[in-house]
């Protein structure tokens, strides 16, 4: 009887064997109930053998093959295959992430049909500009894998580029995968998109689709029905029979990396993807990851460059460095910031005002006796949170009403400190009181809904004043917006994370992008304390590959990536000291003496040491050579997994690791 091989939705790196009727090798890639425990499980066929390492009389039998649905391809279990071995999860966690939650479920599913996009006219294409033309013929579909990093600064059309792509990769009867950072910040590309190839199919793939949705479209996609894919990053994994180009927007972004379950990063799983199927990979960014700059700085991916804007009315805005050392602020904002809000509501243009913090103050706290708002569950503060009078910690998402007086002295007088976008937003309404100001940040914006109502008021001209958050700084065009002023963006300048200053820096990038995106010339004020600093003499320049440069030696001479490879084994558990034992423990098991290349450092807290109740720690690994850290990780895992530990804590393995 042929044994099937079967991936099973476990934390376990194996397969488990089953025994069928009938099977054969073309019910590789289907999906079939197994019995498991006392109940039934659904797994996915992943080979089909005569024999296996258990004695055939002690396997189970096999429940029904379904073919609802074509066998999931080769190419899908092997980019699963790749993406378990190198991010140290479980083969079986990997295939069933990638599937619709429909298609998981044990009950075979209904069978919808495919989409019903309504038809939407096809709108013109302008013509290009002789950047973006080298850039579309840069890239050859025909000419098998090559990567391709595009850097366009804020406003040079690479949205065009894009398009020219997808355009001639359906000329030639393939899909094409376009990942964005988050389709919510993103409705007015998927509108481009449509109107631009209004024939064909083109489904979204993302969280916030409801389940039938999110099945149907991925079906479509998997039945090559749809050529266009526009997803976020868990739609690298989308099974497509012609895909012919993959296209990755703001690929710098951190939302393509996930941090939680299994952590990958849909950009380099897209790298891989691209060359296993010998296809083009496009990267765009402003302001590129220093990974894929450093990937083309040494040609390993071509650089294409778009130095100007699309627009030929529009041009760069120009960046003022306000120093505020000796002025005297309120409520933060400088004089100079209100003068030039005051003139642009003259000329009924709009201001934006760029507080990266939401909520009205950061902490509460009472001056008589030193209580500040602290979180019980983390090593964080409550955030004021006033119109709604709530304390919210931001991090574990716990919250209670603002009380009266100080808990622990009864002080009636307690403060707010410092300032977030609620405040702001108070303050600069009392200035302007005849302007007409919105918010914009996770509080006021919850759905996609909220933030397509959002974007058409700002768009209708029912906003003078924006005050928002990063949320505001992503790829869209107000062309009514010709002034961004930034507040309070030096906290992160120094902050103890070596990626912080490439964060900001793209951050601050992407908002002055705001500015000046049509006919009307923009500026940008950045009130800071540290004038001198590189980072803002960089960007007055708008000069991103200087930046790159400065950061990528320091990163060289630190042994930091991209110069070195790394991964971090993480342990919570409610008391520190059994995280950090676990990983004490681990730090000496025997495989890391017989792995010269790899380097293990101490365990030690995490930087948010407690999260919920937790006490996080962690351990880092690291090598110069990505295959010696390669072929370290597995055999260490496995040891790992034999460690005892307190039953309450948890551990992961994070590779490429993204927050320290
Ligand atoms: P990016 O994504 O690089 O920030 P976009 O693709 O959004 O830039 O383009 C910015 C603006 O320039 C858009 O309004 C777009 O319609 C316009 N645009 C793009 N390419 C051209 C072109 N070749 N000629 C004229 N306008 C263009
Ligand atoms: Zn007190
Ligand atoms: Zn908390």
């Amino acid at each position: 009887m042929p044994v099937l091989r079967v991936a099973l939705d476990l934390p376990l790196h194996r397969l488990f064997d089953y025994v069928a009727e009938v099977a054969s090798p073309a019910d590789i890639g289907r999906r079939v109930r197994v019995p498991f425990g006392r109940g039934e499980k659904l797994g996915v066929i992943v080979d089909v053998v005569d024999d296996s390492d258990w004695p055939l009389a002690q396997l189970k039998t096999a429940g029904e093959i379904l073919s609802d649905l074509p066998p999931l391809p080769a190419d899908f279990l092997k980019l699963c295959e790749f993406a378990s071995a190198y991010y140290q999860a479980a083969f079986g966690e990997v295939v069933m992430q990638a599937l619709p939650v429909g298609l998981k479920r044990l009950a075979p599913p209904v069978r919808r049909n495919g989409r019903a996009a309504a038809a939407v006219k096809a709108v013109a294409q302008p013509e290009l500009t002789d950047e973006q033309s080298l850039a579309v013929n840069a890239v050859d579909p025909a000419a098998g894998f090559a990567a391709h990093l595009l850097h366009g600064v804020t406003g040079s059309g690479k949205t065009e580029v894009y398009l020219r792509l997808i355009e001639r990769a359906l000329a030639a009867g393939r899909q094409v995968l376009l990942l964005v950072p988050e389709i919510n910040l993103t409705p007015q590309l998927e509108g481009r998109v449509r109107a631009r190839f209004p024939a064909a199919g083109v489904v979204s793939l993302h969280s916030e689709l409801a389940e039938a949705a999110r099945e149907r479209n991925w079906r479509a996609a998997f039945a090559g029905e749809a050529e266009i894919v526009l997803g976020t990053r868990l739609a690298i994994f989308t099974p497509l029979p012609r895909l012919g180009l993959i296209v990755i927007d703001e690929e710098h972004d951190a939302s393509f990396k996930q941090q939680d379950g299994m952590r990958y990063s849909a950009r380099d799983v897209g790298v891989f993807r691209a060359h296993q199927l010998g296809i083009p990979i496009l990267l765009g960014s402003a302001t590129p990851s220093l990974e894929s700059w450093a990937n083309a700085q040494s040609q390993r991916y071509q650089l294409l460059t778009l130095r100007q804007r699309a627009n030929p009315e529009a041009s760069l805005p120009v960046v003022h460095i306000l120093d505020t050392r000796q002025m005297v602020l309120q409520e933060g904002v400088s004089a100079a910031l209100i003068a030039a809000i005051t003139e642009k509501l003259g000329r009924s243009e709009q201001s934006l005002v760029f507080l990266n913090r939401r909520g009205y103050a950061p902490v509460l706290a009472c001056p008589a006796c030193g209580w500040v708002s602290r979180c019980t569950r983390c090593a964080a503060n409550m955030v004021l949170h006033l119109a709604d009078r709530r304390l919210r910690c931001h991090h574990c998402g716990c919250e209670h009403r603002v009380p009266k007086a100080c808990p622990t002295c009864g002080n009636q007088d307690i403060h707010p400190f410092g300032r977030g976008t609620q405040r702001l937003e108070g303050w600069l309404q009392e200035q302007f009181p005849e302007a007409r100001i919105l918010r914009v940040d996770r509080d006021s914006v919850k759905s996609r809904k909220q933030w397509e109502t959002m974007l058409e008021r700002i768009h209708g001209g029912e906003a003078d004043i924006l005050v928002g958050t990063q949320m505001l700084a992503k790829g869209h065009d107000f062309p009514k917006l010709t002034l961004v002023g930034v507040l309070g963006a030096d906290s992160a300048l120094f902050a103890a994370d070596w990626r912080a200053p490439e964060r900001l820096f793209a951050q601050l990038m992407q908002v002055a992008g705001r500015a000046g995106r049509a006919e009307l010339k923009g500026e940008v004020v950045i009130q800071t304390q540290y004038p001198d600093h590189s980072l803002y003499a960089a960007l007055v320049k708008h000069d991103y590959p200087g930046f790159a440069a400065t950061l990528l030696k320091e990163r060289e001479q630190a042994g930091f990536p991209p110069y070195a490879f790394q991964a971090m084994l993480r342990a919570e558990a409610p008391q520190m000291a059994d995280s950090l034992a676990f990983l004490t423990a681990a730090a000496a098991l025997p495989e890391i003496g017989e792995h010269e290349n790899v380097i293990v450092y101490d365990p030690i807290p995490m930087k948010m040491a407690r999260l919920a109740s937790l006490e996080r720690a962690q351990l880092l690994v690291e090598s110069h050579s990505r295959p010696a850290l390669q072929a370290f990780l597995p055999r260490w895992r496995e040891a790992v997994e034999g460690l005892k530990a307190p039953g309450k804590l948890r551990w992961h393995i994070e590779v490429d690791p993204f927050e320290f």
